[in-house]
């Protein structure tokens, strides 16, 4: 097993070189193709020099006007449509490719061009406009804090302070019918010290909840049965539940917005291209001096046809899929470093909608609950309707709830031991078989590859501060508001699991 001491050398290892790319941002270039994604990734770190400069010599202050103007940017009426197939419609070049545009793309996207605007010629490639298999469609849309790992706290608070200023993100939104509501997470004995542990660091990190033993827990919730429970975390604020495809049409409509493309396609292939002037540091098995890059993504469109575009980066963001797309890298299957698989597959999950008119069942005050077997229900709207899963429960069908969850549902919650299931639905986690967290940020090998993926049971509410945390990156080298660097690829290098001890939903 390798050691921790391994990420100096992962990081020494990611001194590239190369020639190729040396000259100045700023340089001469009458006459050549402004659109050459390289030189155009270089004037973007030209900007950020001028933005450093600006910093030490203060510019005038914005006028009024200048402001209004900015604000204007929320006129536009909808997405941009492009026919790809049209002979002169398909971008063949882009600065950042960015493959899957569910929360976690679109998202990306967005971050990036409400930064760069113009600045960074940004492609979105989506299979599926209609999002009929994506998780992010078929999620329930859950926000809490109650997480172990601080990075995972800190993504959520952000989305709570995002949602909730979400008209000054999005302008004219598609409204996300954001329902504030504590989550309430019980704890068997055996989980109960952890669970103490994680609330206070939650409350440390500027979440509110607080710890509630059994018989507070009872006194509070008379329909919930607390044996076997030894305490319950109840969320006080910040928490709750949102419409997760109306926040994927804000992100959407908005990166569209600002100028970033969707295309409807399948990335199928990756053409590779040699670069002698490049070389991996450290990487014995990758046949040091002789780097194989990736340059550009092969996409089938619609009708069939196969074409590819050139990148100068690109972000795999595919969920549930993302280990497929990696493969086509030669993730998993190449030499060295190109050995590590990225472990994202799907796991599948159901999800049932109730309904009981008992007298003693769950009313509006209900919080999200989730319980030590692994099942979590939560209202849905007035009318006594509800909506429930199971955690790690794979190998049933849409008509087993009766088989796996009635019995251990009714010992929770006995007045819901009659519910009827009125629907029922499934879809795939984007599952990290690793240690089921996200993996974000450059992968070691290729100098020109992000992923973002693998947020399993929470990626809905993480993807809006994983979009501006790979925004930074590519625009600043670096993380600037939450540090996810943990969160890397790199640690699958270094057999550094990232657990979270709270997985709410996976
Ligand atoms: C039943 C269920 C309930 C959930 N509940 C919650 C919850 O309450 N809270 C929460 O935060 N999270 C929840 N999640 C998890 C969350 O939905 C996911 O983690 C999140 O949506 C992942 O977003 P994504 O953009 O990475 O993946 P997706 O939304 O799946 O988007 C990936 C996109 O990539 C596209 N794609 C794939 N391969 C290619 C290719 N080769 N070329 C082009 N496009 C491609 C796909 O068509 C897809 O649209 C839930 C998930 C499920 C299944």
């Amino acid at each position: 097993m390798l050691r921790y001491r391994n990420i100096l050398r992962l990081s020494q290892r990611r001194n590239y070189s190369s020639g190729a790319t040396s000259g100045s941002p700023g340089g001469d270039k009458s006459g050549e193709d402004d659109l050459h994604p390289i030189r155009r990734t270089l004037r973007l770190l030209g900007n950020d020099m001028r933005k450093v400069k600006e910093f030490f010599v203060p510019k005038e202050k914005e006028s009024e006007d200048d402001r209004i103007a900015t604000q204007g940017k929320f006129q536009f009426a909808g997405e941009r449509t492009r026919d790809p197939t049209a002979p002169d419609d398909f971008q063949t070049h882009c600065d950042v490719l960015i493959i899957g545009g569910g929360g976690v793309g679109s998202s990306i996207a967005y971050w990036l061009k409400e930064k760069a605007r113009d600045g960074l010629n940004v492609m979105v490639v989506e299979k599926d406009d209609t999002y009929a298999h994506s998780a992010t469609r078929v999620s329930v849309g859950g926000l809490c804090q109650q997480f172990s790992l601080p990075e995972n706290i800190q993504m959520s608070l952000f989305a709570a302070d995002f949602l909730r200023g979400a008209k000054e993100h999005f302008g004219q939104e598609v409204p996300l019918q954001f329902t504030p509501h504590g989550h309430l997470m019980l704890a068997n004995d055996e989980h109960a010290e952890s669970l103490m542990r994680s609330s206070q660091l939650q409350n440390e990190l500027g979440a509110r909840n607080e710890v509630l033993t059994a018989d507070r827990l009872a006194a509070r919730f008379p329909w919930l049965n607390v044996s076997g429970v030894a305490l319950g975390c109840l969320g006080l604020e910040k928490e709750g539940w949102f419409n997760p495809l109306a926040l994927l049409s804000n992100l959407r409509r908005s990166a569209s917005g600002y100028g970033a493309h969707f295309l409807s396609g399948q990335v199928v292939g990756f053409e590779f291209k040699s670069q002698t002037d490049i070389s991996v540091v450290g990487d014995a098995g990758a046949n040091e001096g002789n780097y194989t890059g990736l340059e550009k993504a092969v996409i089938q469109l619609p009708d069939g046809t196969r074409r590819s575009c050139k990148f100068a980066l690109c972000v795999i963001a595919a969920g549930a899929s993302s280990g497929k797309v990696a493969r086509l890298a030669k993730i998993g299957v190449g030499p060295g470093m190109l050995q590590v698989p990225l472990p994202i597959d799907e796991r599948k999950r159901f999800m049932y909608a109730l309904n009981s008119q008992a007298q003693s069942a769950p009313g509006m005050a209900m919080p999200m609950t989730i319980d030590p077997s692994g099942i979590f229900i939560r209202r849905d709207g007035l009318g006594g309707n509800y909506i429930c899963g199971m955690d790690s429960y794979e190998e049933g069908n849409l008509h087993s709830f009766d088989q796996h969850i009635r019995s251990k549902l009714a010992e929770r919650i006995p007045a819901l031991g009659e519910a009827q299931v009125l629907d029922s639905w499934t879809g795939s986690y984007d599952q990290n078989v690793y240690d089921e967290n996200g993996i974000l940020g450059a992968h070691p090998y290729y100098h020109n590859l992000y992923l973002a993926t693998g947020f399993s049971g929470h990626g809905v509410q993480q993807s809006l501060a994983v979009g501006r945390a790979i925004s930074e990156l590519i625009m600043d080298g670096q993380f600037r508001t939450i540090d996810l660097s943990r969160l890397s690829f790199d640690r699958l290098i270094v057999d550094q699991p990232m657990y979270e001890l709270n997985n709410v939903l996976s």
